[in-house]
């Protein structure tokens, strides 16, 4: 049981830490421009692997039992296998998750379950060559559903798509989404675009509620799984003749919040309570030796006070974030 409790009763138990900001994709809605570098911050790089162990150490003794490596482009860092692994052999890490733009997953799917990665999600925003370059900026469609076949191959134990509602983009592809997962044990996950510090006009045209989706699931007899305790923020749909399955991540829907599970780090250390907060505590300083554990445990239990009950993306505030590159999604 994770001792990671904020005021509101919400425990923490699920740490997102992002291992760099730099990615090779120019997503339209995340980085249109690519990465710009991180200006004055680069003078101090991406966190270490050991600064990545001491972390991770310390949230698994307060009660974190998963940890989902993400990014940037997790896969971009060369000695991303070598983290995997070393998270892997830490006892209390129970489950190994990363987020991927899969460019390089078919290469790489059975190295980094083999590394100890558990579940896998891509980012995937539409099924087709043409639309997927002009969402992501990239060429590399036929690369990706390679690496959505070599993760199915590979035995992790889920495999999720996830895929951002974009108005005139891809809002007309759940019926090509419904029949991927006929035959593919995938889980879909259809996710609401989200406000950041950069996108406002991006937003404001191509920002899609949720409610489409639902709807056509309902008419097409897919039904919401019940929600169990432990359960993130996506409502999962089912249907008898399909082997996978459909979820809807509406993050702007009433009592979102209400069941946050997940603390995130980014790649310097900085704690993130709330994906759309304000930065928490720079956890850098208390991560270059391993006798600081104490110390750095007591920081990250103290700056969960602060933990608000609920993100104000509705009052326009979406926090120190300005694209979710810095944060991990
Ligand atoms: N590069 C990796 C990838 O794309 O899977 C990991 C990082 S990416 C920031 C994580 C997730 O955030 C992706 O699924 C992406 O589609 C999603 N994302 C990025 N910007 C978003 C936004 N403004 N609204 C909703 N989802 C967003
Ligand atoms: Fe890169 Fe992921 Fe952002 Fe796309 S969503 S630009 S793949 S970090």
């Amino acid at each position: 049981m994770s001792t990671l409790q904020d005021r509101f009763g919400r425990r923490f138990s699920y740490l997102r830490l992002s291992v760099t900001d730099v990615c090779n994709f120019r997503c339209e809605y995340c980085l249109p421009n690519g990465y710009q570098g991180g200006g004055n911050d680069n003078r101090y790089g991406f966190l270490a692997l050991d600064e990545i162990r001491r972390l991770v150490i310390a949230f698994t003794e307060l009660g974190t039992w998963k940890v989902r490596l993400t990014g940037g482009e997790p896969s971009v860092r060369k000695d991303f296998p070598e983290i995997v692994r070393t998270l892997n052999a830490i006892p209390g890490v129970q489950r190994l998750a990363m987020t991927t733009n899969a460019y390089r997953l078919a290469r790489d799917a059975g190295t980094l379950r083999e590394a100890g990665i558990d579940a896998i999600n891509i980012s995937l925003d539409a099924l087709d060559a043409e639309r997927f370059e002009r969402i992501t900026g990239d060429r590399r469609f036929d690369n990706v559903m390679q690496g959505i076949e070599a993760a199915l191959s590979a035995g992790f134990s889920s495999v999720k798509i996830n895929a951002v509602l974009l108005r005139g983009l891809n809002d007309d592809q759940l019926p090509v989404f419904m029949e991927f997962v006929r035959d593919h044990p995938v889980s879909v996950r259809f996710i609401e675009l989200m406000r950041t510090g950069t996108n406002a006009d991006y937003f404001a045209q191509r920002h899609v509620g949720g409610a489409m989706v639902r709807e056509m699931l309902d008419e097409n007899g897919w039904t919401a799984r019940e929600r169990g305790p432990g359960d993130g923020p996506a409502v999962e749909y089912l249907h008898p003749d399909y082997r996978g399955t459909i979820g809807l991540i509406a993050p702007y829907a009433p009592g979102f919040c209400d069941s946050c599970n997940r603390l995130r780090v980014t790649a310097r250390g900085g704690l993130r309570l709330c994906l759309f907060g304000h930065g928490a505590a720079d956890l850098r300083p208390l991560l270059q030796h391993d006798h600081q554990r104490e110390e750095l445990k007591a920081c990250i239990v103290d700056s969960l006070f602060a933990k608000t009950p609920g993100h104000r993306l509705h009052e326009g505030d979406f926090g120190h974030t300005p694209h979710l590159a810095m944060t991990g999604g």
